[in-house]
């Protein structure tokens, strides 16, 4: 039997392209789903890098739109032909559209199953970094026991994840971070050594004996990208996956032959989403991690809704730490 439900709603609201104040609090319709799609209770909505590019202008939006891919809640509805799940269940998404409210629809295929016993509000803090750190170390970059890798902003949502995933496969992991508070954060994690930003090219090298690491996992972008380079060893890989700096600019390809043929990829979640067993098999991994105790979900504040533009702002400014939700 399906409960009734409003008809109107608050969400974040965007009209146009800015700063933190154009995320706007209003009264908007409740969605429908669409056939294939549920409609979820928001429980929290995950804060995530993306939505900031989202709003400024890097990335181009078709306006008004409601922020926000990741969350978690109970589905309360069912778009036709929908069998998988039922109303009442605990679900968390990465491809939710517009989790910045207090009802979101999702496609029925990419809802990550919530297991009894984990927190609703803390499970969506999972499905967007988690899964993006299950993918870059083991599909991007498969790490293995015995190497040594390099963890970009060590002490962030994706860094502190990644690490403990790292960590747990046996690999040995350096990262950066920019205060006391988060070196200390990201040593918790399993970092072995947290460097500064600045000469940690060098650092990396004294570390590892002249040779450099097997692979960088870079969300920084433009501020770290050469030195990242600089940091591997024969044949290493850099990861690029995100760019909190800003963009790297264009590259001569060369510079991969000189330093020791080295790869570069430029990966991207929904790529590695990309079938609901495949969306499936990197969530079970990570709520059994959970489980076994040995992935902490490290979630480092969370915000009312209506306070988006503060919780963005924090974001840009570096002021956060693990994940931070977004709560209705
Ligand atoms: P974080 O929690 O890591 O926040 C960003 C962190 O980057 C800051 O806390 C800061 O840590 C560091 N940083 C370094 N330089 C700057 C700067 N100039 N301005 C702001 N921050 C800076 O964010 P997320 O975990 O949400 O995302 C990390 C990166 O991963 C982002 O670039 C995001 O776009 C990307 N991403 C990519 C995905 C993909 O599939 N490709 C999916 C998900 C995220 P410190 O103060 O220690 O330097």
């Amino acid at each position: 039997i399906e409960e009734s439900l409003p008809t109107s709603q608050h969400a974040v609201r965007v009209d146009v392209s800015g700063g933190p104040e154009v995320l706007q609090w209003r009264q908007v319709p409740v969605p429908s789903p669409a056939p294939g799609e549920v409609l979820v209770r928001t429980a929290a909505a995950g804060l995530n890098f993306i939505e900031t590019y989202q709003r400024s202008g890097v990335y181009r939006m078709a306006h008004p739109f409601i922020p926000g891919s990741e969350g978690s809640g109970t589905v309360v509805r069912l778009g036709e032909g929908v069998e998988t799940v039922s109303p009442g269940d605990v679900v968390a998404t990465a491809a939710g559209s517009g989790t910045y409210a207090e009802y979101f629809t999702a496609p029925a295929g990419q809802l990550l199953p919530v297991p009894a016993g984990v927190d609703p509000v803390a499970a969506a803090a999972i499905p967007l970094q988690g899964m993006t750190a299950h993918y870059l170390c083991r599909s991007t970059y498969p790490v293995e026991s015995g190497q040594t890798v390099l963890v970009h902003a060590g002490a962030g949502g994706v860094g502190l994840l990644l690490t403990q995933l790292c960590v747990a496969r046996g690999a040995t992991v350096i990262t950066t971070a920019s205060t006391l508070q988060k070196k200390e954060l990201s040593r918790q994690a399993g970092a072995s050594e947290v460097l500064d930003y600045t000469g940690f090219a060098a650092r990396v090298r004294e570390l590892t004996g002249g040779e450099g690491v097997h692979a960088v996992f870079d969300g920084v972008g433009r501020d770290t990208f050469d030195e990242s380079l600089d940091s591997l060893r024969v044949r290493g890989t850099l990861v690029l996956f995100g760019g909190s700096s800003g963009q790297v600019p264009p590259f001569d390809l060369q510079r991969l032959n000189g330093a020791g043929s080295l790869y570069v990829t430029r990966p991207s979640l929904a790529y590695y989403t990309r079938t609901a067993e495949e969306t499936r098999w990197r969530a079970e991994e990570l709520f059994a991690a959970h489980g076994a105790g040995t992935l902490d979900f490290r979630v480092g504040a969370t915000y009312p809704l209506s306070e988006a533009g503060r919780a963005q702002a924090d974001l840009e400014s570096r002021r956060t730490t693990g994940k931070s939700l977004l709560l209705p």
